[in-house]
């Protein structure tokens, strides 16, 4: 095993960024600098809740629902396993059979969202999302979290509030933003940990991920 086996999968946050289209953007200004003679360096960052990669907590549509502080650790720390999707649409029922989603998996979706969304220059609204169907069957199947390689778990023309709302509502813990570009299928340990909100609606988050 190599010295550093953990594998940075979260992205940059810079104001090149993509956000989703709507949120506010990233804008992050020097404040204090050593090049213009301050003693020290200090950036003013703006950014939202949702930005890169980051978690969503129920509350993020579901009124009153649990916070980021509500977030079990468990949800977030311990094996998870990589799955490649192959459809350039949507993750849907039919595949994720095959894959056989278990109670209680951490269960991470690549799609081509890694090799081909990020790269754009802009925000892609074609990217790669769960169906809401797929996210009913997710639920039955009990899975704890769900992480995705681009900015929603539900699509920019279809499913997005149905998706979050099906997985929001039963508690499913959801990683999305993640970049799996250098990560292949398989059984990894994961660690995300999201930044402390008080009472986040979501949170910024770094993510790791180590092969078993
Ligand atoms: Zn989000």
């Amino acid at each position: 095993m190599s010295k550093n086996p953990w594998i940075d999968v979260s992205v940059p946050i810079s104001n090149s960024m993509h956000g989703w289209p709507g949120n506010p953007p990233t804008f992050i200004t020097m404040h204090l600098g050593t090049a213009k003679a301050d003693v020290c360096n200090v950036s003013a960052i703006n950014f939202n809740s949702h930005t890169g990669t980051h978690m969503d907590a129920p509350l993020h549509f579901l009124h009153g629902a649990k916070t980021m502080d509500d977030l079990p650790w468990d949800a977030v720390v311990g094996p998870a396993r990589v799955v490649e999707i192959k459809d350039k649409e949507a993750i849907k029922v039919a595949e994720l059979k095959k894959l056989k989603p278990k109670k209680g998996e951490r269960l991470i979706f690549k799609t081509r969202n890694s090799a081909v969304s990020w790269k754009k220059p802009e925000f892609d609204k074609d990217f790669v999302y769960i169906s809401a169907e797929a996210s009913e069957y997710l639920v039955e199947c009990g899975v704890q979290t769900v992480g995705v390689d681009y900015l929603s778990v539900g699509g920019f023309h279809k499913d997005g509030i149905e998706t979050h709302h099906i997985l929001l509502g039963a508690e499913v813990w959801i990683i999305e933003g993640l970049d799996l570009s250098k990560i292949k299928s398989g059984n990894y340990d994961l660690i995300c940990l999201p930044i402390k909100f008080h009472n986040g609606d979501g949170a910024p988050s770094r993510c790791l991920l180590r092969k078993r």
